[in-house]
């Protein structure tokens, strides 16, 4: 019917019309077929419609389910264009620096120039699950710069220069905290009844340690003490970093009150506003051994003239000389590094952390509990050190402080200056807890006046 009524219109046609008229629908035919890379559903809606074949979009896709249209709609598909110059590596456990440089094809000097950078902060040798890298490289795809991804509150830049070594910044973002309150009844083994009011193995350990001058968990609750926890996580906008502290607790027997509330001094008292921590020593050493090079977040470093931050106090000990905990903890690092050589970290009670390096010998193994007081290593010489000594590193709420100066917990009660601020927290923390309807509320401790420790992994 159609070729009928095209060949009477050709006769009625000039030549050149009709050539003309050829020339229009070849052009036309070659442009639907045409294939177009970045196509969207109009064209392959278009596409349909040359083919006689009149669907609606959802019919569409039904019918290119299988089949030759399946294909062309992924022909049609931008491919996702991989960036040379950008790696992304996601830390599984067991991972290690340079075995993820090796893969990446960097050499074992880049692994070493960026271990030297990271000696004063250490983050790198204890790669963990959750933790991502992101590799910057330049044109000879070499390494440029790398970001370790900790959380999302914690992010840590090293950045090469011209020389060809690493610098590094810390991207740091203190979020906020949430505090939940917690209730139960204790009934038998505390670590159960806790467990049942929603406690963590980690807020049960804290707690143990909170009260473990005071309280024989076994003997001196009676059964039917209420439990009262208030417990705060940390956030960066709506992503949790994974930190948690503790902010108070109670213990209520029938006629006696075992309490602990954290102070804005980052310390622990009970409700009158008496010290529930044991004394730290400034030294973690017998005696007294000379100062060799001092806390100093600017130092000029002795062996690379660079100017990178000591975290830490040098005291100059004989190879051999004991190194004593200057407080009671756990034991959670024992590590083998290329600059800081033999070294070990133990996190006290709270927000306070120790780091002894350059070590010659441990003591005791990671995981440990360990007492104030106790050998934890013999001093040494090892890693990147200019002669025998003890770089002794003090960390308070997460951050290295000068440990000949800082505030270390002294067993004192509650300082005279913030007496009123305490006992106020106090009565509010205490109202928040009793709730009887409050199993699991959410508040914000900013208005609560709740500063200071952090316990962060
Ligand atoms: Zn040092």
């Amino acid at each position: 019917m159609i070729l009928n009524y095209y060949q009477q219109l050709r006769q009625q046609l000039p030549p050149i019309h009709q050539r003309m008229i050829v020339l229009c629908f070849s052009l036309l035919a070659i442009l639907l077929v045409w294939p177009q890379p970045r196509s969207t559903n109009l064209n392959l809606s278009s596409l349909l419609f040359a083919e006689g074949v009149m669907l609606s979009h959802r019919q569409n896709y039904l019918l290119i389910e299988d089949g030759w249209l399946t294909r062309w709609q992924q022909w049609l598909q931008p491919e996702p264009v991989e960036n040379p110059y950008l790696k992304t590596y996601a830390i599984t456990s067991g991972d290690s620096l340079s075995r993820i440089f090796q893969q990446f094809g960097f050499g074992y000097s880049v692994v070493q120039r960026i271990m030297a950078a990271d000696e004063s902060l250490l983050a790198l040798d204890v790669l963990q699950p959750g933790n991502r890298l992101t590799l910057q490289l330049d044109e000879q795809l070499q390494l440029h710069s790398m970001e370790l991804y900790i959380h999302a509150g914690k992010r840590i830049v090293y950045l090469r220069d011209e020389s060809g070594d690493f610098s590094y910044q810390e991207l740091l973002d203190d979020g906020h905290w949430q505090s939940t309150i917690l209730q139960g009844e204790i009934n038998g083994s505390f670590y159960l009844s806790a467990k049942q009011a929603g406690l963590t193995d980690f807020d049960i350990a804290s707690i143990n340690q909170l009260f473990r001058e005071r309280l024989n968990f076994q003997r001196d609750i009676q059964a039917g003490a209420a439990l009262q926890v208030m417990r705060s996580n940390n956030f960066v906008g709506e992503t949790s970093t994974g930190l948690s502290r503790i902010e108070g607790v109670r213990i209520l027997n029938r006629r006696q009150t075992f309490s602990a509330f954290l102070h804005s001094d980052g310390q622990f008292y009970d409700e009158k506003g008496d010290s529930l921590e044991r004394a730290f020593s400034r030294y973690p050493l017998q005696r007294r051994f000379e100062v060799s090079s001092a806390f100093n977040p600017r130092r000029l470093h002795p062996i690379t003239q660079r100017v990178s931050p000591h975290n830490g106090t040098d005291f100059r000990t004989p190879t051999g000389t004991p190194v004593l905990a200057p407080a009671d903890g756990v034991v959670t690092r024992i590590e083998n590094h290329p600059f800081a050589g033999k070294y070990i970290e133990i996190q006290h009670f709270g927000s306070i952390k120790t780091r002894y390096l350059h070590l010659d010998r441990f003591l005791v193994k990671r995981g440990q509990r360990i007492t104030r007081g106790q050998r934890i290593a013999l001093s040494g010489n090892t890693g990147r050190s200019t002669g025998p000594h003890l770089h002794y590193e003090l960390h308070i709420n997460n951050r290295p402080v000068n440990p000949i100066t800082a505030n270390i917990p002294l067993a004192r009660p509650v300082p005279d200056d913030s007496k009123t601020a305490f006992a106020d927290k106090v009565k509010l923390m205490t109202e928040h807890m009793q709730q009887p309807s409050t199993v699991s509320a959410v508040t914000n401790p900013a208005q609560l006046k709740v500063a200071g420790a952090l316990s962060r992994n």
